[in-house]
């Protein structure tokens, strides 16, 4: 290794700032450098410093940059010469570094040019989009045995998901939840339907855990045209399962209440 200081990965979270690990919290106060990602929101920043000075942040967002998404090779290479040139970099990622957040590659590259790597986790959206319904992704009165974490969205010349060994996995219980999944919807969607009933539970929960968070409830074979129909979009995590027959009762409930209100 060569004489630099280590790198680190760091997960922001969903975007809650009180969801941020003390240890994030510690490593950004010590960066001389941050190197942030779209979905990290400024709120996070906020928490982080308030009206202390603040290290030098590099916007590498990959999409809603003005000149345009930042290339991956590009990213990697400024971490490189930011550590080789002896500054602390943070590269702050949303949720988790390690889910669908290509950290691989940038450890890769790091470790190519002899910089030590750390990583410290944060709470993927995923999980937070779990919570936001009201559910456990485990929870075995449903029969959940597992969660598959998958990407709906499939990389430039990559193979997509099988989503039918997918929907086979998930009518043996294991909950499926599926990141930067909205645009591609309709065919995921039909796809499970191949394995799954066109009434199998699935849900929509965007911007998890902040102050915009929305969900909504529905069916595999109805989810597509509520999507469109109410408007949902990125960031958004689609969540698919009988663990969602604990929100469907609380929804229930809801609407119970709303009844009794009406009538009353
Ligand atoms: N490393 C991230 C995922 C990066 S991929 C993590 O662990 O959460 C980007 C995708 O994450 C988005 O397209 C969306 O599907 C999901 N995502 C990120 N933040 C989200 C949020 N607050 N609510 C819902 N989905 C979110």
């Amino acid at each position: 290794m060569r004489d630099s200081h280590p790198v680190y990965l760091v997960g922001a979270g969903p975007g809650d700032p009180e969801l941020l690990t003390l240890k994030a919290v510690r490593v950004l106060r010590e960066a001389t450098v941050v190197m942030v990602d779209d979905l990290v929101g400024e709120q996070v920043l906020d928490a982080v410093f308030g009206d202390a000075p603040r290290p030098r942040v590099v916007q590498v967002g990959k999409r809603g940059h003005r000149a345009g998404a930042t290339p991956q090779a590009f990213i990697e290479k400024l971490l490189v010469r930011e550590a080789l040139a002896g500054e602390r970099v943070v590269r702050l990622k949303g949720g988790d570094p390690l889910v669908f957040g290509r950290a691989g590659e940038e450890m890769s590259a790091l470790h190519e040019a002899g910089v030590e790597v750390r990583v410290v986790n944060g709470i993927t959206s995923g999980l937070a989009a779990v919570n936001a319904l009201g559910v456990g992704w485990t929870d075995r009165r449903a029969g959940a045995q597992g969660v598959l974490l998958l990407t709906g969205h499939a990389q430039a010349g990559g193979a997509a998901p099988d989503w039918a060994a997918a929907a086979r996995l998930a009518a043996g219980g294991t909950t499926l939840v599926i990141y930067m999944g909205v645009q591609q919807a309709g065919a995921i969607c039909a796809a499970l339907r191949e394995v799954l009933p066109a009434d199998w539970p699935a849900a929509v929960v965007q911007q998890a855990s902040l102050g915009a968070q929305r969900h909504a409830l529905s069916t595999l074979e109805a989810l597509p045209r509520l999507l469109v129909a109410q408007g949902f979009a990125s960031p958004a995590i689609l969540v698919i399962g009988p663990v969602l027959a604990q929100a469907r009762a609380l929804a229930d409930e809801d609407l119970l209440a709303w009844a009794v209100r009406q009538s009353g």
